[in-house]
């Protein structure tokens, strides 16, 4: 979010999730719309949009907004000792309840912090292009879906809407941020990854990858922000399917991509915008996102 994203007064609601008309919308990206509270607060909305490819599709998934704010908090709570979060309070307007927070406004970072400890994904492009991601060399003879020998630092670019992030290599974060913020930023990126893989294998799942927004306060102490170790942000694999050598089975919108790619019609590189999704890969995809939270949380949702 950037103050010159503010939204125009006049533009019809986002949607997917209520309006709330007698609060100023600062900022509607893919998926949350965050209005301004007095005291310096956000109101923060996670919204049913889903998006793929960059592109935000015209269908909604039932429940997503609400399962990511109540994963989000969920990890938040896990990872208190560990550094401190934007979160304030759950009360919030009842027509958003469940799906919202009242967080900090803090200055964002203007880098994604992503740990990976497993090759797939922009990653397995940037491997297989030079045999590094974001300018980490390593081992020859990894495929799709490899066990790294030790998870890594591969952070991207906040790319403004509708362009895609680029990847970073670590000076391009020291010279970004400063050499102080950069080593701060990666400790703490790869020790949210290091508990997610924890804790998630305990629930017999696979943490492959996470990205992490940290932002901050007005004394400059750094923050964990926006969603915590969600589908949207990472990728969960099944532990007991992990297959190298190919995609793996996720808990996340892997049915809509699949869709996208292979059913739909639709050309990713065509400009145009993508069809409707079919009630079916709406319904896997809320299935998917009700047995990520069940399965990490141990609780089951409603
Ligand atoms: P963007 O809208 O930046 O293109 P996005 O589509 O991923 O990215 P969403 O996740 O839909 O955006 O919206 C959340 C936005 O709010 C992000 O820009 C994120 O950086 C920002 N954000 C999250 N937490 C805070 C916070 N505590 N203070 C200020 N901004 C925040
Ligand atoms: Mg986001």
């Amino acid at each position: 979010m950037s103050s010159d994203d503010a939204i125009p007064a006049g533009r019809p609601g986002p949607a997917g999730a209520p309006v709330l008309a007698d609060l100023p919308l600062v900022h509607s990206g893919k998926v949350r719309d965050l209005y301004q509270l007095p005291g310096d607060r956000l109101l923060m909305v996670a919204s049913d949009r889903v998006s793929a490819f960059d592109v935000i599709l015209p269908t909604l998934i039932p429940d997503k907004g609400a399962i990511l704010t109540q994963l989000s908090l969920w990890w938040f709570g896990q990872l208190a000792d560990l550094a401190p979060n934007h979160v304030v309070s759950t009360d919030v307007p009842a027509e958003v309840s469940g799906r919202a927070i009242v967080c900090e406004r803090l200055a964002m970072v203007p880098v994604e912090c992503v740990a990976r400890g497993y090759l797939t994904g922009s990653g397995l492009a940037d491997y297989a292009a030079g045999g590094a991601v974001c300018g980490i060399s390593l081992p020859a003879g990894l495929v799709d879906g490899s066990h790294l020998p030790e998870p890594i630092f591969t952070p991207t670019t906040k790319a403004p809407k509708g362009r895609h992030d680029t990847a970073m290599t670590y000076a391009d974060v020291v010279e970004a941020v400063g050499a102080e913020l950069a080593a701060e930023l990666r400790r703490l990126t790869l020790a949210v990854y290091d508990r997610g893989v924890a804790a998630a294998a305990a629930a017999g799942v696979l943490l492959a990858d996470t990205k992490v927004e940290m932002g901050r306060r007005a004394d400059g102490t750094l923050v964990l922000a926006d969603e915590l170790l969600t589908p949207d942000s990472s990728r969960f694999w099944p532990a007991a399917s992990w297959r190298p050598g190919g995609p793996q089975p996720s808990y996340d919108k892997q049915f809509v991509r699949d869709w996208l790619l292979t059913s739909s019609g639709w050309r990713r590189d065509s400009g145009e915008p993508p069809p409707p999704l079919p009630d079916q890969i709406v319904e896997a995809t809320r299935a998917r996102y009700v047995q990520a939270y069940e399965r990490l949380t141990g609780d089951s949702w409603r």
